[in-house]
C-alpha cells in the first residue's frame, strides 16, 4: 500500500509513454514508405508500366486525380446541390459528467455514424483508376457538409436527476461529411489490376503499409506526419520524464524506509544488549544444577513456558526461542517471568 499511488501513476505513464513510442515509430515509418512510393502520373501509359511489374502489381505508388463516380453519386442529406462518393454521417451525444474525482468534466460519446459508399474512381485526362475500400484509408479527408449543434433544454427535475446521476446532457451534434464529387485528392496505396484485368485499382496494400486518400499533396502529407511524429516525439520525453521521477522518487521512499528499519533493528539490539547486561549484574549465582537453562547451560532458569508449562530457560535464551518449547515441542503461546525459589 506505500507505493499504490506511485504504482499507479507510473504504471499510466508507462501505458502513455509506450503508445507515444508505437505512434512516433509509425509516423516515422509511413513517412520512410510514402517518400519511397514513386508518384505516377495517370495517364495511357500507366497500364503498360504496371504490366511489366512482376504480378502486374506495384506494391507502394501515389497518383493524383479527380473524384469521379462510377454510377448514380450520393446526394447529401443536407444540401441538395452536393453530390459525391463517400458519406459519413454522425450523431454524437455532448454530456457533462461528474469524473471520479467530484469534478464536472465535458464528455462526447457517438450515438450512430453510418457511412455510405458509392464506387468510384480517380480521374486525369480521361484515363480512370478505381478506387477500393476507401474506408481502410489511414487518412480519407472529407467535406464538412453540415454540422449542427442542438443544445438540450433540461427540465427543473432532469436538473435534479442529473445532479444525483451525475450525469447531465448539453445537446446532440449531427454532422455530415462527404467526399465529393470532382475533389482532387491523392491516393496512396498498391496498385493492380482488377480480376478481369481490364481496370486498374488503386487499394489498400497487402504489405499492411497505410493506405492515404487525401486532399494534401504529397508533400504536404509528409509534412503533416513530420509534425506528427515530432509532437509524439515531444509526448515520449515529456512521459518518459515522468516516469523517471516517479520512478526516483519511490526508489528514494524505499531507501528511505530500509534505512529506517536498519536503524530501528539496531536500536533493539542495542536496548537487548543492555537489558543482558542489566540482568547478568542482578543475576544471582546460588542456585542447584536442576535449575539450570536447558539451552546455555550458565544462567538460571528464569522463564515459563505456556502452555506445557516447563520452566527450562533463562530470560537471554527466551528472547531467541520463539516457536516450541526446547524440552516436549509444543507451541509457545506465552511467556511468563518464573519465580524460583
Ligand atoms: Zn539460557
Ligand atoms: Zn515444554
Amino acid at each position: 500500500m506505500d507505493y499504490l499511488v506511485e504504482t499507479i501513476i507510473l504504471g499510466v505513464d508507462s501505458i502513455i509513454f509506450i503508445t507515444c513510442i508505437r505512434n512516433y515509430y509509425k509516423k516515422k515509418n509511413a513517412m520512410a514508405m510514402i517518400q519511397g512510393a514513386p508518384y505516377l502520373n495517370i495517364n495511357k501509359d500507366l497500364k503498360e508500366i504496371v504490366l511489366t511489374h512482376p504480378e502486374q502489381k506495384l506494391s507502394y505508388v501515389s497518383i493524383r486525380g479527380t473524384v469521379k463516380p462510377l454510377g448514380k453519386p450520393i446526394i447529401s442529406n443536407n444540401n441538395t446541390d452536393v453530390e459525391g462518393v463517400v458519406q459519413l454521417l454522425r450523431i454524437k451525444e455532448h454530456v457533462i459528467q461528474r469524473s471520479t474525482t467530484g469534478f464536472w468534466n465535458d464528455s462526447e460519446r457517438v450515438i450512430q455514424e453510418v457511412h455510405n459508399i458509392m464506387p468510384f474512381s480517380l480521374e486525369n485526362k480521361g484515363i480512370e483508376i478505381e478506387i477500393m475500400d476507401p474506408l481502410a484509408a489511414e487518412i480519407l479527408d472529407m467535406d464538412v457538409i453540415s454540422d449542427v449543434f442542438h443544445p438540450s433544454v433540461p427540465s427543473v427535475m432532469d436538473h435534479i436527476w442529473g445532479f444525483f446521476a451525475g450525469i447531465r446532457q448539453r445537446g446532440i451534434q449531427s454532422t455530415e461529411k462527404m467526399l465529393r464529387k470532382g475533389t482532387m485528392i491523392t491516393g496512396i496505396g498498391e496498385l493492380v489490376y482488377s480480376k478481369d484485368g481490364n481496370v486498374l485499382q488503386l487499394q489498400p496494400p497487402s504489405s499492411g503499409a497505410p493506405f492515404y486518400l487525401t486532399n494534401m499533396q504529397v508533400t504536404s502529407l509528409i509534412k503533416k506526419l513530420e509534425n506528427s511524429k515530432k509532437n509524439y516525439r515531444w509526448l515520449c520525453l515529456l512521459f518518459g520524464v515522468v516516469g523517471i521521477v516517479i520512478g526516483g522518487i519511490m526508489v528514494r521512499k524505499y531507501l528511505k524506509h530500509r534505512s529506517r528499519a536498519l536503524q530501528d533493528a539496531e536500536i533493539k539490539r542495542q536496548l537487548e544488549e543492555s537489558r543482558r547486561e542489566r540482568r547478568k549484574k542482578t543475576r544471582t549465582t546460588d542456585f542447584s544444577d536442576n535449575q539450570i537453562c536447558v539451552v546455555c547451560k550458565t544462567n538460571p532458569i528464569e522463564i515459563i513456558l505456556l502452555p506445557c508449562g516447563h520452566v527450562c530457560l533463562c530470560e537471554d535464551c527466551s528472547v531467541d526461542i520463539q516457536d516450541s518449547c526446547p524440552v516436549c515441542r509444543t507451541v509457545i503461546g506465552k511467556k511468563s517471568v518464573a519465580y524460583v525459589v
